[in-house]
């Protein structure tokens, strides 16, 4: 039988597992000369600004909001279509997630509908730059500066991408990447704060570190958010690689872009003007039928998934009433398809022809 082509492919090279196992023999595991050497080196990507390496994208999330003072009786205006750990790292805090609508071309949050849901108690406002594509800064800065609150990028699938050129992570009050395993680089685990106020990135130096920066000496109330020195190190191997990477992206969507445009009942991903997207998933709409759409690629080994299948709002733990028309469409059509450096011509060749198959039986049974 086929292989099956992975949706996604968490890769590690050879020299990633090296930098590793150099570190391990080294003894120097935690906080540092890896962990200040990725931090420097990220910064890089996002023109000079502070990085502050942590265990996760979501204490990436977390962290800047309690650095800020949000907490219980604030409110932080996210999308409900992303995952899960944008609306908890804001209950983490205390503060209440107030859910917006997205926009339907680049799945991001909209900005009209975020300037609708601000009310006095707004401290913050969370972009998602969802599956790799910026969400509309632009007008979103605007807002947050028209009502003198934080704009924190949540840049957890988005490495490398650019608005009008300019890296994300380089826009908001602070912003957070993530390195899970699925991401567009890895560490294993991990996550990276990125802000350009110095008084801002020491205090989150001292909330990932229980507090302190001189030893015992607990200057506030932290949490151990370290990254260890041997992902450090596994995540410096892996930002060398991450233009090829971005590169290989870029290609594969481009080439499923010829093949699926104009294709009926399915819709391939629309770029935002200005927008330079890194295709951490590429992300179709299905007319109707997704689910069984799916279940079509799947028997025929060609990976697929949904991001995501319940949107925050409908979800047990951060349900709310909250009416957003756009995500749950989204939400019932989305799938995303393979586009992960790892393909080779052959896997887009049988991508493509499987998609068009199913595509084209479903309209013959229209
Ligand atoms: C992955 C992800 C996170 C959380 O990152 P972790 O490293 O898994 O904690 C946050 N937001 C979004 C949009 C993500 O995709």
């Amino acid at each position: 039988m086929i292989d099956v082509i992975p949706v996604a492919s968490p890769h590690l090279d050879e020299d990633d597992i090296t930098a590793a196992v150099r570190v391990l023999r080294s003894g120097a595991l935690v906080q540092g000369r890896e962990v200040a050497a990725f931090e420097d080196e990220f910064s890089d990507l996002v023109d000079g600004r502070h990085c502050i390496a942590v265990n996760s994208g979501t204490t990436a999330l977390w962290l800047p909001l309690l650095g800020l003072g949000i907490g219980p009786g604030d409110e932080v205006i996210i999308p409900a279509f992303t995952f899960a750990a944008t609306a908890a790292a804001v209950r983490l805090t205390g503060a209440t997630p107030v859910f917006a609508d997205i926009d339907p071309v680049s799945f991001c949050l909209d900005p009209t509908a975020a300037a609708e849901a601000v009310t006095s108690r707004t401290a913050a406002i969370i972009p998602v730059h969802l599956f790799g594509h910026p969400a509309d800064l632009g007008a979103l800065l605007t807002l947050a500066r028209r009502h003198g609150i934080a704009l924190i990028e949540d840049a957890a699938q988005a490495h490398a991408a650019t608005l009008h050129a300019r890296p994300v992570g380089t826009f908001g009050t602070a912003a957070a990447f993530s390195f899970y395993p699925t991401k567009n680089m890895q560490s294993v685990e991990g996550g990276m704060i990125t802000t350009a106020d110095p008084g801002l990135a020491r205090t989150l130096r001292l909330l990932r570190n229980v507090g302190m920066e001189t030893r015992y000496c607990h200057e506030i109330v932290g949490t151990n958010g370290r990254l260890n020195d041997v992902f450090a190190a596994i995540g410096r191997t892996q930002l060398r690689k991450l233009p090829a990477r971005t590169a290989a992206r870029r290609a594969h969507a481009a080439h499923l872009d010829a093949a699926l445009a104009g294709v009926a009942g399915i819709s391939p991903p629309t770029t935002g003007i200005g927008a330079g997207h890194v295709y951490h998933q590429y992300t179709i709409r299905v007319d109707d039928g997704r689910d069984a759409f799916a279940q079509a690629l799947l028997e025929d080994r060609v990976g697929c998934s949904v991001h995501y299948p319940v949107p925050l709002h409908r979800s047990p733990a951060y349900r709310t009433a909250a009416h957003l028309p756009h995500t749950d469409t989204a939400a019932a059509q989305v799938l995303s398809l393979p586009v992960h450096p790892g393909l080779a011509r052959a896997d887009l060749d049988r991508i493509v022809t499987t998609v068009l198959r199913h595509a084209r039986r479903e309209q013959l049974a229209a």
